[in-house]
């Protein structure tokens, strides 16, 4: 695949299509600047302040535009949260749809075939391999993203986190926790979550099994 993108970058470029230097903008754009950090602040904001989790969860487009995070793939916003009584996981079955202005570019693993069809039938095994066990008692709702609709996972804020300031919390939160294969970091953690994806081992490595 990459190979193929290359070479098709390459044809683009010599054809006088396409550009270099404005490809290689883009790609930085996302890969430095755009970032899960910005999703990462959405969910901190939310735990932080009950007025912006209501509007979060009724206009989730309009909520975190009003944070500056707006573009491409983020037009249409849907944020939902997770709960004891439910926790939300997303995939898209279809190819790699993502909330790149919340979430930046996908891992590679969110673009797999295992992962995108294995995720609807079994999401609680797949969950077991990101080391992520949830009590039977609670439900997992998967939900596909679209070319029109991209999610965002609430999750739930860790305990003896009171009085902890949004940039505190800010770096509880990982990318994984937001794409609901996570759970967010527990306070005794210190806050890696900001800096890196910070992810649990597991998720580096595609859901295997069979597609
Ligand atoms: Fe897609």
């Amino acid at each position: 695949m990459d190979l193929r993108v290359r070479a098709l970058e390459t044809l683009l470029t010599e054809k006088g299509y396409l550009e270099t230097a404005a490809i290689d903008r883009i790609i930085q754009t996302y890969e430095e600047r755009v970032g899960p950090r910005n999703g990462a602040q959405v969910v901190a904001r939310a735990w932080s302040d009950p007025a912006f989790a209501r509007w979060l969860a009724e206009d989730a487009t309009a909520a975190i535009s009003s944070m500056g995070f707006t573009g491409r793939q983020g037009e249409h916003m849907v944020a939902v949260f997770n709960t004891p009584a439910e926790h939300h996981m997303v995939v898209c079955t279809l190819c790699s749809c993502y909330p790149w202005p919340v979430l930046g570019l996908p891992p590679a693993w969110y673009k797999s075939a295992p992962y995108r069809s294995r995720t609807v039938r079994e999401p609680r095994a797949v969950l077991a391999e990101f080391g992520v066990t949830l009590p039977e008692s609670t439900p997992v709702r998967v939900w596909d993203s679209t070319a029109e609709v991209r999610y965002l996972v609430v999750p739930m804020r860790p305990a003896d986190t009171e009085g902890w300031t949004p940039e505190q919390l800010a770096g509880l939160v990982t990318r994984d926790s937001m794409i609901g294969t996570g759970l967010a970091l527990p306070a005794c953690s210190g806050g890696a979550g900001a800096r890196g994806t910070a992810a649990p081992a597991g998720s580096a490595t595609p859901a295997k099994g069979t597609a």
